[in-house]
């Protein structure tokens, strides 16, 4: 089971699903029926240091990520779930920055949203599974890792754990996961799959031939991603439910097709390592047919502020 954090009130996320549709009409574009559309919230990279003042880059991480989450809060279609993609801590995974992180959760949990983290390379898995210990922490089908399903209505999201090495760049997976996402991927081909984790497939290695949909900051960061990149992508293309692969870690938002999936780098709630890049957070819809998501800026005058892009489901 995941890093879960529930909701104080313990709605759950099908019952808060349906609760909210009435005030959904406006998703016409997704082609479902508007009632039957479910929504997430995902952020990345939150960095969030024990101090909340602390600052990067002329940048209040912790400030960033309470905008967000108000602005979670208070959306009109309230997600049904918020996804947390890792870096959570500032650096190092110190306890006290899970403390300063978990108490900016509060609110979201106090409006009945569960929430579903991963770990990042700037994570600590032993003090954060301290600071979590009273929210709910599972053992984990795959040893040192903390892996996740999550289900929903129309879909199945997989959580994975890239953290190989404690502030070091680059990410592992590691066969055992690799392995056990094969099987489940095999166990729940009934439905559409999104697969999430914090570290980037290399795209000028593996993607570059696929169709490039969003590019702000034209990836000048050729960042240390997934160092078994190539052995996620044979699980991804051998299983045809999977729709997405979202990461993080580069701090940039872009999203590119390869082989009908859509490979999707989530902007970070902190600090974005090349200025033209947004920071802010994601809201996805699903339905039964196809996806949308759609980017929310913390700069309400960004160029990308409200873009859309549709994850259509392979096959469909
Ligand atoms: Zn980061």
């Amino acid at each position: 089971m995941p890093i879960e954090i529930a909701p104080i009130s313990r709605r759950s996320f099908l019952a808060h699903s349906a609760a909210v549709a009435g005030s959904l009409a406006f998703i016409g574009r997704v082609q479902a029926d508007a009632a039957d559309i479910e929504t997430l919230a995902l952020c990345s990279d939150t960095h969030i240091a024990a101090d909340p003042n602390t600052l990067r880059s002329d940048v209040n991480m912790s400030a960033n990520f309470k905008k967000v989450l108000q602005e979670i809060i208070g959306s009109t279609a309230k997600p049904g779930r918020l996804l947390v993609n890792g870096d959570c801590a500032y650096l190092t995974g110190q306890p006290g920055d899970y403390q300063t992180f978990l108490s900016h959760l509060t609110p979201v949990r106090e409006a009945g949203i569960p929430i579903t983290l991963a770990l990042g390379n700037h994570d600590d898995r032993a003090p954060f599974r301290a600071a979590l210990k009273e929210t709910g922490i599972e053992a984990s089908p795959i040893p040192d890792k903390q892996v996740a399903i999550v289900p929903t209505k129309h879909a199945n999201w997989f959580l994975l754990d890239s953290l190989e090495s404690v502030n070091s760049t680059p990410g592992l997976l590691g066969q055992p996961q690799l392995d056990w996402l094969s099987r489940e991927l095999t166990k729940h081909g009934d439905k559409p799959a999104f697969v999430m984790a914090h570290h980037n497939v290399e795209y000028r290695k593996h993607l570059k031939s696929g169709d490039v949909i969003v590019d702000v900051a034209d990836r000048r960061i050729p960042a240390a991603g997934l160092i078994d990149d190539e052995q996620l992508l044979e699980v991804l293309t051998a299983h045809p439910n999977v729709v997405a692969f979202f990461c993080g870690h580069t701090h940039q938002w872009n999203v590119v097709r390869w082989k009908d999936i859509s490979f999707v780098n989530l902007p970070c709630t902190a600090y974005p390592f090349l200025p033209a890049d947004p920071n802010g957070w994601v809201l996805c819809r699903h339905g039964s047919n196809e996806a949308e998501i759609e980017i929310r800026t913390l700069d309400p005058k960004h160029a990308a502020q409200g873009q859309k892009v549709k994850l259509p489901y392979r096959g469909a």
